[in-house]
């Protein structure tokens, strides 16, 4: 989709995934890449953004070792087999789904990260730093995931 606004244009786009486990760390730059290239937009912001609470984007570095202490990082700050009130299904209420899946832990460890990165987008290529690569990150289990990428710019 590519939109005219008053010299400003705006190309949205949407990544649908499933990671393979949780937590997950899935380098999605270049996806990104591509769609910063298809949108014809070369300077200006791409906004990556997860439409979900228990899947994050994060920018970092993408190296096995480090991703491994990522994810034990994760697991000590918000066990998963921990006691979390989100998880009575017993006393809890709102939001209840049929399929719900007691994911305390994940959403507790959505805090730490965000829901999205805002990265410039410079002679039609992202401004990452060397190391830098755009993570999509699940916590939660795999399912259905859907991350929307919106460029802005001329
Ligand atoms: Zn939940």
């Amino acid at each position: 989709m590519l939109y005219k606004t008053q010299g400003l244009r705006m190309a949205v786009d949407i990544i649908k995934l499933t990671a393979e486990k949780a937590p997950n760390f899935i380098d999605i730059t270049d996806r990104i890449a591509e769609i910063i290239k298809k949108s014809d937009i070369t300077n200006g912001l791409a906004v990556v953004f997860s439409k979900h609470t228990t899947a994050a984007i994060k920018i970092n570095e993408n190296e096995p070792e480090l991703i491994k202490d990522m994810e034990m990082f994760l697991a000590r700050l918000s066990p998963p087999d921990a006691d979390y009130h989100h998880n009575n299904f017993d006393v809890r209420t709102v939001n209840m789904e049929e399929d719900e899946c007691p994911n305390g832990h994940a959403h507790c460890q959505h805090l730490l990260l965000s829901a999205s990165e805002t990265i410039p987008v410079m002679d039609g290529k992202l401004q990452l730093g060397v190391w830098q690569r755009v993570f999509f990150v699940e916590l939660d289990r795999p399912r259905e995931r859907q991350v929307l990428i919106q460029v802005m710019g001329e």
